[in-house]
């Protein structure tokens, strides 16, 4: 194999070697993020809830005014009615007073349905609070032992990153365009941007090579790279073992 493809195939590997790391990393910081994201939900569903139960609070609170007021108008009526003395006028006022009496038992009802909803509403609130409260502590919790984990795994990554600057200097006197275009390889291929060639199929996309172009990877003399999705491809006697065997 020559130098520059055993420098790209080193590469590699040292690339796969992050990439680990790197996922148990985005892992830890996903998982954060989604608990901060139900954190924050919950504490705005709890805000909106608040602001509901002050709405009838309000209401409820209006009401009462209004039945104090009804109030009022039954003991004027009442007052008014030991006045009259005409049986007619009295039987009128007789309804009127009826009626008032039967609003004034309706609406106490209903402030009093009212006040047992509230009582409710805030029963409900108070132990959301506390559920918030013990999910906020978790998370807090969760990004003190996160943290240690998260700066550990970011040193493993540059201790590994750090072993490519031989071969990445190796590569680059060889040929400078040769480790932008591994670079972008590897990004757009799901980190792999070197692979080896198995059964005469590119490993990476699984195209059947031209017989040609499988003699020429095989000697190793020669960089080449798959037609179909551009990856550089290597050959190896671990590989041509493997296929032996499976064979
Ligand atoms: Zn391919």
């Amino acid at each position: 194999m020559n130098a520059v493809i055993a420098a790209l195939v080193e590469l590699q590997g040292i690339d796969d070697e992050i990439r680990e790391y790197q996922v148990q990393r985005d892992e830890l910081a996903g998982n954060l993020d989604r608990l901060r994201s139900i954190l924050d939900s919950m504490g705005k569903g709890l805000d909106d809830k608040r602001e509901r139960l002050a709405e009838a609070v309000r209401f409820h609170s209006d009401k009462r005014i209004e039945l104090q007021a009804d109030a009022e108008r039954m003991n004027n009526a009442k007052t008014k009615l030991v006045a009259v003395t005409k049986t007619k006028e009295y039987a009128a006022m007789q309804r009127e007073m009826d009626t008032l009496r039967k609003k004034f038992s309706d609406d106490e009802a209903e402030l009093e349905r009212l006040a047992q909803a509230i009582a409710e509403y805030q029963a409900n609130i108070a132990s959301e609070e506390q559920k918030l409260a013990e999910l906020r502590a978790e998370v807090t919790r969760e990004e003190e032992s996160s943290a240690e984990r998260l700066s550990n795994l970011t040193a493993t990554i540059d201790q590994i990153a750090s072993k490519k600057k031989n071969v990445t200097a190796a590569l680059t006197a060889q040929d400078r365009t040769l480790l932008p275009r591994y670079g972008r390889i590897l990004q757009q291929r799901e980190g792999k941007a070197v692979v080896p060639v198995v059964a005469g199929h590119c490993s990476g996309c699984r195209m059947m090579l031209p017989p040609q172009q499988y003699i020429i990877i095989q000697r190793g003399e020669q960089l080449m790279s798959c037609p179909s999705c551009q990856r550089f491809l290597f050959y190896t006697a671990e590989v041509a073992a493997a296929e032996a065997a499976g064979r």
